[in-house]
């Protein structure tokens, strides 16, 4: 059997940590080609780059790894590995990540981790995105690489062959803290928005955002829950946004004319 090839890609950019640390465990299960953003690209969600070029520049960043940086989005990424670099050749699985900070909940429309994770998922090729709850650079990925290995192995035996995206969150704790793993569906939390207001050296006024995450959504087949109670959370997510309860509420809406 040849070996998998898996694609690698993250939003924190080509030099985060936590893109090497999934490198180092993707390459244990088959070829790995990594497309991932030349610069930070948190918060980008599912943009696109349209108005202006696109720049992919090989780099040696991973010792014996094809590696790419890409001037665009994490969905840019994705998008040019599979149609310029890759040419179309069958991508086994596109693993994400992994992010440094969580992507639980409502954090996944916003995430590039995710979205990126999503446009592969949209092509057919299954497909994760890993996200550990530690923003911080030098954060600890240990637990977090054995808990993706035992993901991305579990979803390479898969036999189906649709595409697919799990969003896995780790929580910031120690591989012996870990508990298990949880399938989970996504908490109905939000952010509550701040704007702190400053001034530039010109006198005009900014704004930075920031914000609080609000979750009153406290039942435990919940990935927040699933994280706070120390298990890995893994949601099966979808792109179909369409509202079907209302839907159903709106069954006459065609004969109003
Ligand atoms: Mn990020």
């Amino acid at each position: 059997m040849s070996k998998p090839l898996i694609l690698v890609t993250n939003d924190d950019g080509i030099a985060a940590p936590g893109i090497r640390a999934l490198v180092e465990v993707a390459e244990t299960f088959g070829e790995v080609i990594v497309v991932a953003p030349d610069s930070p690209q948190s918060g980008k969600g599912h943009a696109i780059t349209i108005h202006d070029p696109l720049r992919l520049k090989k780099v040696s960043v991973f010792e014996g790894i094809e590696a790419w940086e890409c001037s665009g989005t994490p969905v840019d990424c994705v998008k040019l590995a599979k149609h310029v670099i890759l040419k179309d050749r069958p991508i086994s699985l596109c693993v994400s990540g992994i992010n440094h900070g969580s992507n639980a909940s409502i954090n996944i429309l916003y995430s590039g981790t995710l979205s990126a994770a999503m446009e592969a998922a949209l092509e057919g090729i299954r497909s994760i995105g890993f996200s550990l709850l530690d923003f911080s650079f030098d954060a600890d990925f240990e637990a977090s690489r054995f808990w993706a290995g035992k993901v991305i192995g579990y979803m390479l035996e898969q036999p189906f062959r649709h595409g697919c995206l799990l969003n896995v969150n780790f929580p910031k704790l120690s591989p012996q803290e870990i508990r298990g793993i949880r399938l989970c569906r996504q908490a109905n939390a939000r952010w509550v928005e701040k704007f702190v207001e400053g001034r530039d050296p010109g006198g005009r006024p900014y704004y930075w955002l920031t914000g609080e995450f609000i979750n009153e959504d406290t039942g435990d087949d919940t990935d927040v829950w699933a994280l706070e109670n120390g298990y890995v959370s893994v949601v099966p997510s979808m792109h179909d946004l369409t509202n079907y309860t209302v839907m159903k509420d709106l069954s006459d809406l065609e004969s109003i004319g």
